[in-house]
């Protein structure tokens, strides 16, 4: 990593926090709880002002704006997200524990996708502009960032040590697996755990929840001040 004279030294880390980039979410563990923030931005509507300025022009030039706003509420979220999870770290004095890309095969990440260029392609773009938003925030806070190898974060269990078994056929809960001893676990959550056990945090993992340790779901986090807020908010339902 290059430092820019100006920017902080990185500081000793007294914890840990796992980032999972997937296609359409980040999640995280935030004071050992997951979070799943969605990131798909064609899901974030776009407000009354962008239709209002809309009106009366030709479709060419629409479909240009459209473009472009779309390019920016993408770096908007970008920015956004990686200033949450910067700022917990850096509040928390964590580290952040991010995959190591040039360890992950691309097919387990756009596993739907059967074109193999349009799944490096969507591979590439979709991680690479999270994870340099995110790497790029750290290193001006001076939040230590540590990557590790992500080989099978989503199929071993990280309470047992045994393999975790999805339903071939995605049933009706594609992300939802189950380990060899009976213990049911979101994709995206096991990653997580894993994730910071690689780095050898030995924090107990929660074990035998009975919402398969499901994160919960935020799609409107764009207007949160704080990841723990939500997570605060979470319990209080
Ligand atoms: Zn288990």
């Amino acid at each position: 990593m290059v430092f820019k004279e100006d920017d902080p030294k990185p500081y000793e880390p007294k914890a840990f926090i796992p980032v999972d980039l997937n296609e359409n979410s980040v999640s995280s563990l935030i004071k050992n709880k997951p979070v799943l923030l969605e990131t798909n931005t064609k899901r974030i509507t776009l407000g009354y002002e962008y239709r209002r300025i809309e009106e009366g022009r030709s479709t060419k030039d629409r479909e240009v704006g459209r473009k472009l706003r779309e390019k920016d509420k993408k770096l908007d979220v970008r920015r956004k997200m990686a200033k949450l999870i910067v700022l917990e770290a850096y509040e928390s004095r964590s580290a952040i524990i991010l995959e190591d890309l040039s360890k992950r095969a691309p097919e387990h990440v756009v596993e739907d996708v059967k074109d193999e260029q349009l799944r490096s392609r969507i591979y590439r773009s979709a991680f690479s502009s999270m994870r340099r938003a995110i790497v790029e925030k750290a290193r001006e806070f001076g939040v230590p960032v540590i990557l590790v190898d992500p080989s099978h974060t989503s199929t071993v269990c990280p309470v047992h040590g045994t393999k975790i078994i999805y339903q071939p056929d995605g049933g009706d809960a594609p992300r939802v697996g189950v380990c060899e001893r009976g213990e049911r676990w979101h994709r995206d959550v096991v990653a997580l755990y894993n994730l910071r056990k690689r780095v050898g945090d030995v924090s107990p993992v929660p074990f035998m929840s009975k919402e398969s340790h499901d994160p919960p779901t935020v799609s409107r986090w764009l207007r949160v001040k704080s990841l723990h807020l939500i997570v605060i908010e979470d319990k209080m339902k």
